[in-house]
């Protein structure tokens, strides 16, 4: 199927469900992990079991969120991001899935009801012994150059950033949104994904049994590139720029 043909049926379509990753946010300056050189690449991420158990981790942990945070705040939404709500404002958006944390899907637009972050959100920290939220600004201030990790001010828990961590278990409502969301829809459309997370990556091929038409879009071809009715191998923000105007009067 080429790009008129795949634009011919999104503007059929009624329930379109997007399933985004890393590789959306980096024309927004965001790394992903996986490309090369990315951080996976270069280090070992802090498993959840090592964060409960090990100060030296959660230390660790802290000190590279302290890096990376004022990247994430100061980065804005792309084309990517505000072509996905365009789907929205024309009613033809069923719900996104995201594995990002970054926050900038609702930045460019979709509505909170519309998303789910099956990898959780960099936007708040939480307690994980009883579940009170921190505003990060405040808890990352409060480190200075050596510190211990951060405490809950109510229960002395141990205080994590509201991402789900490897070993970590994943958020149920949010499994069971994608999971209503991929069975339901019409086309199912990866954006930006290597597809190598599990659970995460299972649900385009959860919406390609259930009937979906799936679609593709990634730098390079994802292991399930043969289930895949539409593919397109290049830049994210160049489909989007040559997908639009096809769309313009959906
Ligand atoms: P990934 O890093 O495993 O894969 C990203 C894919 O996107 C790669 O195949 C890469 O080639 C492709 N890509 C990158 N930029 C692109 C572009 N401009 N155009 C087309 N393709 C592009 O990402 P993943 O599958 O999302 O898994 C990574 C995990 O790390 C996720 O669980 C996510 O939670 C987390 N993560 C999140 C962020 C974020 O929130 N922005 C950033 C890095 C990692």
């Amino acid at each position: 199927m080429n790009l008129d043909d795949f634009a011919a049926k999104l503007r059929r379509a009624t329930d379109i469900v997007f399933f985004t990753g890393a590789g959306i946010s980096t024309e927004s300056g965001i790394p992903d992990f996986r490309s090369p050189g990315g951080k996976w690449t270069r280090m070992r991420p802090v498993y959840f079991d090592e964060f409960v158990s090990s100060e030296e981790a959660r230390v660790q942990a802290w000190q590279r969120k302290k890096e990376s945070y004022h990247l994430y705040k100061e980065v804005q939404p792309n084309i990517g991001h505000t072509s996905i709500s365009d789907f929205e404002k024309r009613g033809k958006l069923l719900g996104l899935i995201t594995q990002n944390i970054d926050g900038l899907h609702s930045r460019g637009g979709v509505s909170d009801d519309k998303i789910v972050e099956l990898h959780g959100s960099d936007r708040t920290v939480v307690c994980l012994s009883c579940r009170k939220e921190f505003d990060p600004d405040e808890v990352l201030a409060s480190l200075g150059e050596e510190f211990t990790s951060p405490r809950c001010d109510a229960c002395d828990g141990l205080l994590k950033t509201g991402t789900i961590s490897f070993g970590q278990p994943m958020p149920q409502a949010a499994m069971q949104q994608a999971q209503v969301w991929s069975e339901a829809a019409d086309v199912f459309i990866v954006v930006g994904s290597s597809l190598v997370v599990q659970p995460a990556a299972s649900f385009p091929v959860i919406a390609k049994q259930a009937g979906a038409l799936l679609a593709i879009v990634n730098r390079e071809a994802t292991h399930i590139e043969s289930l895949a009715d539409y593919s397109y191998q290049g830049e994210i923000g160049e489909f989007f720029r040559q997908l639009n105007p096809l769309l313009a009067d959906a």
